[in-house]
């Protein structure tokens, strides 16, 4: 394991950096660190976004809610504007332990492309957009569109995720999150 570590202070010298060739994006760490130690990736490049505040919170923007990429999953749990977006929450109050929720963002649970991220299935059923940032622009496509395959995402050299659009709730809609899982209790905080 042998790579450069960059911790960009803002939005463009990230973007700089994502144009290196191999260059990985680092975010809470929970699969990156976790994939590096098994060999799954080999970057030359490890850039590290936590730092950019661009990319970090929730709020309330023109027709819905925009959730920033670094938005941590304990965030998510919490957050007052996101409540009833039952489906999403529940996802989020069952992912992993208190100490990864709280070290784990929502980008990097939509950008790992697991088939089984426990965000996901909240965002879909109501109908998230993501917006996907690079150097030379942007752009905003249906969740739905983003996620190929399993493990396989619709990122291009260059891009990173800033976040992710959810439309206002229409009135009187509800949803749930029931998991299955053979995990039945994390030996930590909850
Ligand atoms: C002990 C343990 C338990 C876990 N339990 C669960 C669970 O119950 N449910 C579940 O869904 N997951 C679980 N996970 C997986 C993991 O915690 C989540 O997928 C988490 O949300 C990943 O977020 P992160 O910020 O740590 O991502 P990182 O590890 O930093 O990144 C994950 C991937 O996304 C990419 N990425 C991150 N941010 C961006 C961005 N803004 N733009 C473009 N690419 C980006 C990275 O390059 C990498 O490919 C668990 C992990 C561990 C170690």
């Amino acid at each position: 394991m042998n790579f450069d570590y960059i911790k960009p202070n803002t939005l463009t010298d990230a973007l700089e950096c994502l144009e290196k060739e191999n260059a990985a994006i680092l975010a809470g760490g929970t699969d990156v660190v976790v994939n590096l130690k098994s060999g799954k990736i080999n970057p030359s490049f490890l850039i590290d976004i936590k730092g950019l505040k661009e990319l970090k919170g929730v709020e309330k923007v023109d027709g819905g809610i925009f959730i920033g990429a670094l938005t941590t999953i304990d965030e998510i749990k919490n957050s007052p504007l996101l409540s009833r977006y039952r489906a999403l929450v529940e996802g989020a109050g069952v992912l992993g332990c208190h100490e990864i929720r709280c070290r784990a963002t929502i980008g990097g649970n939509i950008c790992n492309g697991s088939p089984s991220a426990d965000t996901v299935p909240g965002l879909l059923v109501h109908n998230a957009k993501v917006e996907i940032i690079s150097k030379h622009g942007s752009r905003i496509i249906p969740l739905e569109n983003f996620l190929i395959d399993a493990g396989k995402v619709d990122l291009r050299k260059g891009e990173l995720l800033k976040g992710v659009f959810l439309p206002d709730l229409e009135e009187n809609s509800f949803s749930r999150y029931y998991r299955v899982s053979r995990v039945k209790a994390w030996i930590c905080h909850q």
